[in-house]
């Protein structure tokens, strides 16, 4: 293991589908912080999801990351004290933690169904997220096995009430209230599978990460993330978020669109070509000039995270704006 002082980073990807631009944006960012401080690169699959997430994605994204010159001395392949590197292979790990968390009266079983959680709130700023309310919280113990006779519920955990806050790497001091904004969020949902904030605070702790990097849209799932790491006595990381790419129009690129698909990209560009436009995009280069990733390394200072968000040019694109 890596002695106390050295800067363990992450990138942890969802293998849901193949990579688009914005995804290698926050890999290659999260690789060069990693690399311009001799840190130690860790790469996990965020798998959990069985209906989105297929091996077969997993193992593109690592060809991808790889073709780009993006390198990891822990996961996939490369082996490490801290594996597995797979979240579907994390589960134990995951329930040692619910334990942990029902020992101290901070998790409690949630009967909602989905209609009743979108009737009793509004979307939260229109970015699909929904507070919970807390319904199931105040639940007696012969209410919850009642309930539990006809329906698994689902886990929550108690979130504190009052303000998270941190210092972004990039974004200087930030101030949220998870329970004014999510409620009590799921920490594993009716059909067993572990939800994203508790699986990635337990593998962060774990697996001794002191650094991430990733995209902004997940700047207010970092308040989660630290009540759960609270409450779990781990430490946490710092946490630094880029901007998210958008098309012309401010439309952020996703998946689930054609846009800048790493497939497509591939076929267009070397990986010196998309990687120096990358660098020009993230403000390392004054030109989007061919430049190896390692060649970008002692630039990563240059970079201007602060900005909220990129557009990508047309001459990246390959489809039009829908
Ligand atoms: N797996 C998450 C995603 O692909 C990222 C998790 C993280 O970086 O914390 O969106």
């Amino acid at each position: 293991m890596a002695d106390a002082k050295t800067v363990r980073g992450r990138f942890a990807p969802s293998p849901s589908g193949r990579m688009h631009l914005g995804n290698l944006c926050c890999a290659l960012a999260a690789w060069l912080s990693v690399r311009s401080q001799n840190g130690v690169m860790l790469l996990r699959i965020e798998d959990l999801d069985p209906d989105r997430c297929k091996p077969a994605y997993a193992e593109q994204l690592m060809d991808d990351l790889r073709w780009l010159g993006l390198d990891w001395d822990e996961g996939p392949g490369a082996g490490g004290d801290c594996g597995p590197y797979l979240q579907s292979e994390r589960r134990a790990l995951y329930e040692d933690a619910l334990q942990a968390l029902k020992a101290q009266g901070k998790i409690y079983p949630c009967f909602c169904t989905r209609a009743q959680l979108h009737a009793a709130s509004a979307p939260h700023a229109g970015d699909g997220v929904f507070r919970y309310p807390g319904t199931c919280r105040r639940l007696s113990a012969a209410e919850i096995r009642e309930k539990s006779r006809t329906r698994a519920p689902a886990l929550r955990f108690c979130a504190p009430a009052g303000t998270v806050e941190f210092d972004d790497l990039f974004l200087g001091p930030q101030s949220f209230d998870v329970q004014a904004m999510f409620g009590d969020f799921l920490v594993r949902r009716s059909d067993g599978v572990h939800a994203y904030q508790l699986a990635v605070a337990v593998d962060d702790a774990r697996m001794g990460v002191t650094e991430v990097v990733r995209g902004r849209d997940l700047l207010a799932s970092t308040a989660c993330q630290l009540q759960l790491l609270e409450a779990l006595g781990a430490p946490a990381p710092r946490y630094g978020h880029v901007p998210l790419l958008t098309n012309e129009a401010g439309r952020r690129l996703s998946k689930r669109e054609r846009d800048l698909d790493v497939g497509a990209l591939r076929a267009r560009f070397s990986p010196e070509a998309l990687c120096g436009s990358l660098a020009y995009l993230l403000g390392l280069l004054d030109r989007p000039e061919p430049a190896a990733a390692r060649e970008l390394v002692p630039l990563f200072s240059k970079a201007d995270f602060s900005r909220p968000a990129i557009a990508v040019p047309e001459t990246l694109r390959l489809f039009p704006p829908q």
